[in-house]
């Protein structure tokens, strides 16, 4: 599906494919959490579609049946498989045998590779000539949080979209019509990424950081061991969303920076632990706390790459318990 959000998006899309204007080859990019690929994918409904309206696929055509059954031939996606974190040369180099062989003399193809930062250099390399010169009737449509990660050479073959957070208003009142429960506050955990705020609720995200939370603050009182709270962070918290917990840390970190520099409850993303935040704040001290700050970043970039994330978790959780504290 498409989101509200994505309205403008949508009609310069549309409107191109109409006026014989799209390029063959798409670079959807921006924020995570605003459904790119959702859009994607209903774009290439939309291309694929032998009586489409202005809006949306028909639902009903032979195309549409076929991709409803996930079986269409003309639509291919490109994804790291199964434990991998890389879009690896084979999956491109046989996706570019497939485009070659099947030859749908005047339809459509709609390839979505995504995340597309997610291909390797050789992978990058190998779909370079594919990207200049598709076989007819074939749209490949890129999409990534972090274009920068792509080769210049990628980007340059490619008309690049936008996908911009909604504002701030349109955010709320659409996380309100999911009935997800605290909009505000998810708004700000989040970043303003609505679909963040979903997969956030479905993942129990909002009881894992409590979890968390809680335990961060037994740290600061020295009512619990690092070591083996770094061990419960790494099950409860690291389960599904791979960093959520570091950038959580984060953010109570520059909520405590906020306190110190004398900036109100009023001011703080994680409204709901303002009070715990400043009371934590007022015992430590503020260079400390960017200390703490910029290891927690490093750990963030680290995170990246395959490392014993156990070691990162431990050391900042070590850190944290053992900052000077004084009586608040
Ligand atoms: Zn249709």
């Amino acid at each position: 599906m498409k989101y509200p959000w994505q309205q403008a998006n949508w009609n310069n899309l549309t409107a191109s494919r109409n006026n014989n204007q799209l390029s063959h080859g798409l670079l959807f990019h921006g924020a995570s959490g605003t459904g790119k690929l959702d859009f994607a994918h209903h774009f290439a409904e939309w291309l694929l579609c032998e009586q489409p309206d202005n809006d949306k696929a028909c639902g009903q055509c032979k195309s549409c049946q076929l991709l409803q059954a996930e079986s269409n031939p003309d639509y291919l996606i490109l994804a790291p498989e199964g434990e991998s974190r890389d879009i690896k040369v084979d999956q491109v180099r046989s996706l570019i045998d497939r485009l070659a062989l099947t030859r749908h003399s005047s339809g459509t193809r709609v390839v979505v590779i995504s995340p597309a930062d997610t291909m390797n250099i050789s992978a990058s390399n190998s779909l370079l000539k594919t990207l200049e010169e598709p076989p007819p009737g074939t749209i490949l449509i890129l999409v990534t949080d972090r274009p920068s990660a792509l080769s210049a050479t990628i980007r340059s073959r490619c008309q690049q979209i936008r996908f911009d957070l909604p504002a701030k208003s349109e955010a709320l009142q659409w996380m309100a019509q999911q009935q997800l429960e605290n909009p505000e506050l998810l708004y700000r955990l989040v970043a303003g990424a609505p679909l963040a705020a979903v997969a956030l609720v479905e993942d129990d995200g909002l009881e894992i950081r409590q979890k968390l939370f809680e335990n961060w603050q037994q740290l600061a009182q020295g009512k619990v061991d690092p070591v083996t709270s770094a061990d419960m962070w790494l099950k409860t918290g690291f389960k599904n969303k791979a960093n959520l917990p570091l950038y959580w840390v984060s953010s109570w970190i520059i909520d405590m920076i906020r306190t110190l520099q004398g900036a109100g409850i009023e001011s703080m993303d994680n409204v709901d632990y303002a009070k715990n935040l400043q009371q934590m704040a007022l015992q430590t001290d503020l260079k400390a706390l960017y200390d703490l700050y910029d290891r927690v970043n490093e750990t963030l970039r680290m995170s990246e790459s395959p490392v014993n994330l156990l070691n990162l978790v431990e050391g900042l959780l070590i850190i944290w318990s053992g900052l000077k504290r004084r009586a608040a």
